[in-house]
């Protein structure tokens, strides 16, 4: 008995085969393949061929759906790694910026206690005197040149005198001082002695104490 696997119009694999006994040609579905039927010509009783063929064919279809579901599983872990290595990125990108910023926050903490120690250098500092000595004044000591070279010496020195006024500074007086010049090299050549003029102004301590404290406050 020869047996032909092939398709029908609508492409399902079909078995065609002859009868066992009459030899008329028959044509099932090869998923009726095992089945007992009866030849309509003779009524023989016949199993349906393909048996094998069928079991192939189903063996197949389940290895394409093993292959697609595990094809399915590796484009999810495919993108669940994609979304892990994102997400690293951007964790390691916050950390960055906030060292960055860490190191910004370092830099102004830095620069604002420099400048707070410029301030100290350059101002007069009392914050350690012993106001509780009831000294009544505090001084301060300007050397200039005014007075002496100047041809406006006299609105020079009056300038200075009120410039010093409206900060606080009453004009207390002018002292002359003379100091020898140290020489240069190991000392050799000491200069001639020079002349300073030093204008003295004072201010009342408890004001004075009022303005280094409320300078402190500002920068503390
Ligand atoms: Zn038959």
């Amino acid at each position: 008995m020869s047996i032909q696997y092939t398709t029908n119009l609508a492409g399902k694999p079909i078995v065609k085969f002859n009868c066992p006994k009459c030899r008329i040609k028959l044509t099932a579905r090869l998923t009726e393949a095992g089945n007992v039927e009866k030849c309509g010509d003779c009524g023989t009783r016949f199993k349906v061929p393909g048996e094998d063929r069928l079991k192939a064919m189903k063996e197949a279809e389940l290895a394409k759906e093993k292959a697609k579901t595990a094809q399915e599983a590796e484009q999810k872990r495919k993108l669940e790694e994609t979304q892990r290595r994102k997400a690293a990125e951007e964790a390691n990108r916050k950390d960055v910026e906030k060292r960055q910023a860490e190191l910004a926050q370092e830099a102004r903490v830095r620069q604002e206690n420099q400048r707070k120690e410029e301030l100290k250098d350059s101002t007069l500092d009392l914050s350690d005197h012993d106001w509780s000595s009831g000294a009544p004044y505090c001084y301060e000591l300007v050397q200039t040149a005014a007075v002496t070279g100047s041809a406006n010496w006299l609105s020079e020195f009056g300038g200075l005198i009120n410039a010093r006024a409206e900060e606080g500074w009453e004009f207390f007086r002018c002292e002359d001082f003379t100091y020898v010049q140290p020489g240069g090299c190991l000392g050799l050549g000491a200069g001639a002695p020079v002349s300073v003029k030093v204008v003295v102004f004072r201010k009342p301590a408890d004001f004075r104490r009022k303005e280094i404290h409320a300078d402190q406050s500002k920068w503390s």
